[in-house]
């Protein structure tokens, strides 16, 4: 009998052990908390090309994209911005530190006075203390080219496609970084591509790829073939705001199936309602709402959330907390 055990335990030793050998590390991108930054907004358009596309809307487009197909396989991704929001470069990079991201990705697009250049390449600080971000920025690189076929510019690293440059978002956030410039929208075709939006979902999707390829992300893929499908959710849903605890602007983030009207209602610890704070329209895709708190005292609040379709059947509710520390 007692050898018997022995035994048992023995085969449950080796089970739990291959196992453990044949699990992988990383199943998906669960737990992976990514960073966004599309470049440009407000005022500043960034680069413009021959007809009058902006860089800061390419840039936004592109950066949605990566944003769906990251989120499809359950990584946490923040955007410095989902608008045409104008911002600078230390809250950008304040943003990426104090949400602890892991990987920080400024999506740009690159110009020229002559309309002949079209490559693709990326930009990384240099050093040692960013070997990282050029892992990072070789497999962005490849996987983005794989989709729009450019070749790469020229690099002073020794890594096809990759720069070493210290920009202000390379250096001044404290993790892995990169600044890749897509493709030159001064390109008279390249600026064509660049209206369409499936074109430049699939430039997110080559940042998603490159990511998942970095992070080691591809056990448990589901389908992310179709970047036109990927951006419309199939369900209402709505995540944690960002920052929290916040002061005084917090971001709620959702996803609608369809263009919906949203409510936001304030409660305090109580449960007193303090009032509607937000009610508007809003498309079908991944959507947010900005709320600005400023004219509350410091305390614990919830929200209520209400969405109502307007294309077909279906309505949402959901209930969150956030901290406002003044
Ligand atoms: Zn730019």
């Amino acid at each position: 009998m007692k050898n018997a055990c022995i035994r048992n335990s023995c085969h449950i030793l080796i089970l739990v052990a291959w196992l453990l050998l044949c699990t992988p590390a990383s199943a998906d991108l669960h737990g992976w908390v990514i960073g966004i930054d599309p470049g440009h907004g407000g005022t500043d358009p960034g680069a413009v090309g021959p007809t009058g596309l902006q860089e800061k809307a390419v840039n936004l487009t592109t950066s949605l994209g990566a944003r769906a197909f990251l989120v499809r396989q359950n990584a946490t991704v923040y955007m410095t911005r989902t608008d045409d929001a104008i911002l600078s470069l230390s809250y950008r990079a304040n943003f990426m530190n104090s949400l602890d991201v892991d990987r920080s990705i400024c999506v740009h697009h690159n110009a020229s006075g002559s309309p002949d250049p079209n490559w693709h390449l990326t930009y990384v600080a240099g050093g040692d203390a960013w070997a990282t971000s050029g892992n990072l920025a070789d497999d962005v690189t490849h996987r983005v080219t794989d989709w729009n076929g450019l070749g790469f510019g020229w690099s002073n690293c020794g890594r096809e496609g990759v720069y070493e440059e210290n920009f202000y978002m390379l250096v001044y956030t404290t993790m892995p970084a990169i600044l890749p410039e897509i493709s030159f929208i001064s390109n008279p075709e390249e600026e064509l591509r660049l209206y369409q939006n499936r074109y430049c979902y699939g430039n997110g999707r080559g940042i998603f790829y490159g990511l998942m390829d970095h992070l080691g992300g591809w056990d448990m893929v589901s389908s992310t073939s179709d970047p036109d499908q990927l951006l419309i959710p199939s369900e209402f849903g709505v995540s944690q705001n960002y920052p929290n605890p916040f002061n005084a602007e917090t971001v709620i983030p959702l996803e609608l199936p369809q263009r919906s009207r949203l409510r936001l209602d304030l409660f305090n610890v109580q449960g007193r309602n303090l009032g509607r704070v937000f009610e508007g329209i809003k498309n079908a895709g991944q959507a947010e709402i900005r709320y600005n708190a400023s004219t509350l005292a410091s305390g614990v609040y919830f929200y209520r959330i209400t969405a109502e379709g307007l294309e077909r059947d279906g309505s949402y509710s959901d209930v969150g907390k956030m901290v406002l520390l003044k």
